[in-house]
């Protein structure tokens, strides 16, 4: 059983925290230190009023929060959906101090959130909410306060919009105070891809220690947006054969391998969604549908959507012999205790999709110097802090005998937690 530092109630909330406290018990750590570094060291609720498209008033409620910042400033993206609430955000700010820590990156975990459907609004809405939401977390963000980047719902126009109001209320141009910005805006070329080429270094790392290697393997994506498109493609690109990808609209399967350009060229077209394109047997329609899929006869599995998609059910039913979370919280605490039984090999979130957040670092990096790498030089820069935090996450696991899930909040906790003992605390 584990103390709730911040208030859990969420299960992402207590997912991570009750991960935090068993990394803890891992590493002998005192209760006091460990709360510390479980409660988010700021937490901002604001209200984001807005002018809707017919002239009448919209509301929605936003958050910014620090979770960890003892390594450095707070990053961490900006959520825009429904259902996002305090407690997701704060969670998913958890997740980001320890993905920074794991990572080596000089940065601290942050996440913001509006609940909002970017869906239902019009792009003169979207901006309008956007700007305000901007301009009511502006005491918290900053190039070395907090950088904020694109999440689910929000996209490199979201960041322009940040980029434009902050740098207004400052009176010059600051393109270091977001990243995932357009690259017109001094954005990070290989951005886009990043997160996804990371998913499948870590897949191709992975596959090689299980002795199959990625070459001829087939695997199974859950979401098919910006991190579920790259890693297919990428994957390919590698010799694998992807069998079976979906989005929320259903499921498409092909045991030969999908045709991957075929789908991009019909969704470029126009195509709604995958079942539209007219590529693969449709396995089945609607969200259920990627349930369904996860029973497919594969190696890798890589969930790519949002969270809890793995449930005890999809744990039962998987053939693959390995995981790799491309989405943050796709696998329940039930699940992992099903995986473990079963022994498949899971790739945590927190490592496996870092090559974001290690891109949007390197962004940071061109910004402050004012200077812009080749595609090719950023992408070999993720592919090498990739491999690099891999063999500290294989040392780790291997070391303490150990599940991977557990050896990386061990590797990002106890790297924070080196840093506390460092500064120390004040007042003393
Ligand atoms: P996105 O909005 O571009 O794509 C999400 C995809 O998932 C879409 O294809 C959507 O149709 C599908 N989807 C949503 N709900 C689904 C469901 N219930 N069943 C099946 N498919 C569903 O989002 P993204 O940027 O690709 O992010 C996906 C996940 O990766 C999120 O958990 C996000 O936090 C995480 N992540 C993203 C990045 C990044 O750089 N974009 C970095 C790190 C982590």
């Amino acid at each position: 059983m584990f103390t709730a530092v911040s208030g859990a109630g969420h299960p992402a909330l207590e997912a991570i925290e009750s991960r935090i406290w068993e990394a803890a018990r891992q590493l002998g750590l005192a209760d006091g230190l460990v709360e510390n570094v479980i409660a988010p060291r700021r937490v901002l609720e604001v209200s984001v009023p807005y002018t809707r498209a017919d002239g009448t008033r919209g509301h929605a409620t936003g958050w910014r929060v620090h979770h960890n910042t003892t390594r450095g400033p707070a990053k961490g993206g900006v959520r825009y959906h429904p259902e996002v609430c305090r407690d997701e955000v704060v969670a998913l700010a958890a997740g980001m101090s320890l993905k920074c820590a794991l990572m080596n990156l000089p940065l601290g975990g942050a996440k913001g959130g509006v609940a909002t459907d970017p869906r239902a609004h019009t792009s003169k809405e979207l901006e309008r909410i956007t700007r305000r939401y901007t301009t009511e977390i502006f005491p918290l963000i900053g190039p070395d306060k907090d950088v904020p980047a694109p999440d689910v719902g929000t996209n490199a126009q979201v960041m322009a919009w940040m980029m434009d109001q902050y740098s207004m209320a400052m009176g010059y141009a600051v393109p270091g105070v977001v990243t995932g910005k357009p690259i017109e805006l001094y954005g990070s070329l290989g951005r886009e891809s990043a997160t996804g080429r990371g998913v499948v270094e870590a897949a191709t790392l992975a596959a090689e220690e299980l002795g199959f290697g990625i070459e001829g393997a087939r695997v199974v994506i859950q979401g098919y947006g910006n991190v579920g498109s790259w890693a297919a493609r990428l994957a390919v690109e590698r010799g694998a054969r992807v069998v079976a990808v979906s989005d929320v609209d259903g499921a498409v399967h092909d045991p030969a391998g999908l045709d991957l350009e075929r789908i991009d060229r019909a969704l470029a077209e126009g195509a709604h969604s995958l079942v539209e394109t007219g590529v693969g047997d449709v396995i089945g329609t609607g969200v259920e549908a990627s349930s369904e899929m996860f029973g497919v006869d594969c190696d890798i599995v890589m969930p790519c959507a949002l969270s809890g998609a793995i449930d005890r059910a999809e744990a039962e039913q998987l053939t693959a012999r390995l995981i790799v979370e491309g989405a943050n919280g796709p696998t329940t605490p039930e699940a992992d205790l099903v995986l473990a039984d079963r022994d498949i090999w899971l790739i945590p979130d927190v490592y496996a999709n870092a090559g974001g957040v290690t891109c949007s670092y390197l962004e940071q990096c061109q910004n402050f110097a004012h200077l812009t790498w080749s595609e090719d030089e950023v992408n070999d820069r993720v592919v090498r802090l990739m491999r690099d935090a891999y063999g500290r996450l294989r040392d780790t696991a291997e070391s303490l005998g150990i599940r991977h899930r557990l050896a990386a909040t061990v590797l990002g906790l106890r790297t924070i937690v080196d840093a506390h003992h460092l500064r120390g605390l004040s007042p003393s």
